[in-house]
């Protein structure tokens, strides 16, 4: 009932306010969802094999979709692959700013549309007991009101129909921004930032992990480290963006 009435008031709105594309301005139809117009929505750049198989970093040309990049070699990630749906670029870093930082959550179908579609290119649901999104520090949480991950994740686990674990793990040191840090400073960085609540229900478990960007993958693997030291026998990191 509240549903449908929300729905109502929605169309309602469009009527007087008519929407348009918050990128390009042009008109948006009834039946589009979101604030920006297909056209712009297709200008985000999808990351297509070859890619690392365990940080998703894609390569130029031919080669083998297997292969491991030299980061990774170097660093050692405890996720065993991880999945990106788009390069952190244009149209995808402005929809990913916006919401986080602006608090402008109607971004969010957006993002979640190409988590989705990325997730069900190239994760194996059946082999997948729960996803867990990236916590925030629950003071940070309550200054932007909410959690982009544990709302990406929520549209991803009714999306492919696994269970949503957002308690699992607790941020429980409140890091300084990583903006300015590089790869090995933002992984000293994160050391003892989180903290497991269950680790019985973690125990011989395979999760999914969901972050909006994967930057230097520091803080999806402090989580991956801790959730493997708790029993969980593989983790897959999905985001929505990769920087490149
Ligand atoms: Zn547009
Ligand atoms: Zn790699």
């Amino acid at each position: 009932m509240a549903q449908a009435l929300l729905k109502w008031v929605g169309h309602a709105l469009d009527l007087l306010y008519p929407r348009n594309c918050r990128f390009c301005t042009t008109p948006l139809t009834e039946t589009q969802v979101g604030v920006v117009c297909p056209a712009c929505l297709a200008t985000a750049k999808p990351i297509t094999p070859p890619f690392c198989r365990r940080c998703a970093l894609p390569f130029s040309g031919q080669l083998d979709a297997q292969i491991e990049c030299g980061y990774c070699q170097d660093l050692e990630f405890h996720f065993s692959s991880a999945y990106a749906a788009c390069r952190a670029e244009g149209v995808v870093r402005d929809c990913i700013h916006r919401l986080k930082y602006n608090r402008e959550i109607y971004y969010l179908p957006h993002l979640a549309g190409w988590l989705i579609d990325a997730g069900r290119r190239w994760i194996d649901w059946a082999q997948v007991d729960a996803i867990v999104p990236v916590p925030l520090h629950p003071v940070k949480e309550r200054s932007r009101e909410f959690n982009q991950a544990k709302l990406l994740a929520q549209e991803l686990a009714r999306a492919v129909g696994r269970p949503l674990w957002p308690q699992v793990i607790r941020r429980v040191k409140a890091t300084p921004s990583q903006t300015r840090l590089d790869a090995r400073s933002r992984r000293v960085n994160m050391r003892g930032a989180f903290a497991i609540r269950s680790a019985a229900a973690l125990a011989g478990r395979r999760v999914v992990l969901v972050d909006d960007v994967f930057t230097t993958g520091a803080t999806l693997d402090a989580c991956a480290s801790i959730l493997l030291r708790s029993g969980t026998t593989d983790v897959i990191a999905l985001t929505v963006a990769r920087g490149v």
